[in-house]
């Protein structure tokens, strides 16, 4: 949705888009992904700028999160396959063989020859967590230098509100309800940023009466239970707000808490299992609570 949104920058963007897939994406043929896959235990490869930038934004949130955002996670989100029609709850033994293939300490990036190593045969790079970040910075950028002034962009999760309304007044964002389609918790007042979702609801299946989700912890192997539903994060890029929103999700409230206050201009909205909503001090003053079953806490 554009002020200006011309059919060229609507083209400009997707073509944008199909690029960055093409050399992201961790379920295509051919990608610099499936390369580097490919590759591990074997040699370097050499990728484009989109990857190594997009890998070595989360190596650092890796780190900044002590693991709880990890790119190696690959092996273990095929391991499940969540979100796929045999997605299955892996035997024990399975998950145990897996788990040591998933450590971001052992990714070696260098940028003098932008190229990518993974150093053990069996591991691979998903960066489903934070390329949707990144593609939703890319469209921005593009939509600016087209010199449009202001709009929403929104894939699925991933929303940047840019520019601020026509009349000055800020965009009223819906976080969604995560236990109910098509509904919302609340709305945050936002001007120019990026809100974030990451949450139960995106991707999962049922088996036994439990509903497993997509979002992994690389501790347990298991999809990451911490109390919450969903973690939702405001911020000025949205790669940084992507990549937040899954390493708060998988730390928890506590820690997470603690991880986004230590970062300047980030805040966060928490959802819980038991209908409460938790905000960083930036957000709860301009959040309005739409949904009675749910409710604020301080
Ligand atoms: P998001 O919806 O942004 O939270 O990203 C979830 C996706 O990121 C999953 O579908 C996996 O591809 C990947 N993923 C799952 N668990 C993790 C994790 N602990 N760290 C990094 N990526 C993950
Ligand atoms: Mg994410």
């Amino acid at each position: 949705m554009y002020d200006k949104g011309t059919r060229k920058l609507y083209q400009s963007i997707f073509n944008r888009f199909n690029e960055i897939e093409d050399h992201l994406s961790a379920n295509k043929a051919g990608t610099d992904i499936a390369k580097v896959n490919a590759a591990a235990g074997i040699a370097p490869v050499v990728v484009h700028e989109d990857t190594f930038t997009v890998t070595e934004a989360a190596l650092r949130y890796a780190e900044s999160s002590g693991g709880a955002f990890d790119p190696t996670i690959g092996p273990l989100v095929q391991l499940w396959n969540i979100g796929f029609n045999d997605a299955h709850v892996p035997a024990q033994q399975e998950i145990d063989y897996t788990l040591p293939l998933v450590d971001f300490r052992d990714l070696q990036l260098n940028s003098e020859q932008s190229s990518i190593y993974l150093p053990r045969l069996g591991m691979k790079l998903d960066l489903g967590a934070i390329t949707k970040g990144y593609a939703a910075d890319e469209a921005v950028r593009i939509a600016r230098e087209a010199k449009s002034p202001r709009g929403v962009i929104n894939l699925g999760g991933n929303v940047y509100a840019f520019g601020v309304k026509k009349d000055g007044s800020p965009w009223n964002i819906g976080i969604k309800d995560p236990l109910e389609e098509d509904s919302i918790v609340g709305i945050a007042e936002v001007r120019n940023k990026t809100i974030v979702t990451s949450g139960v609801y995106e991707r999962f299946f049922e088996a036994d009466g439990m509903r497993y989700h997509h979002i992994l912890s690389p501790v347990d192997g298991y999809p990451a239970r911490t109390g919450l539903l969903s973690t939702t994060i405001i911020a000025d890029r949205s790669l940084d707000g992507d990549a937040l929103s899954t390493a708060v999700f998988v730390l928890g409230y506590e820690r997470g808490h603690q991880l986004i206050e230590s970062i300047p201009g980030i805040d966060a909205i928490f959802v819980f299992e038991d209908m409460s909503i938790r905000g960083t001090a930036g957000v709860i003053e301009s959040f309005t609570l739409t949904n009675e079953l749910f409710r604020v806490r301080k």
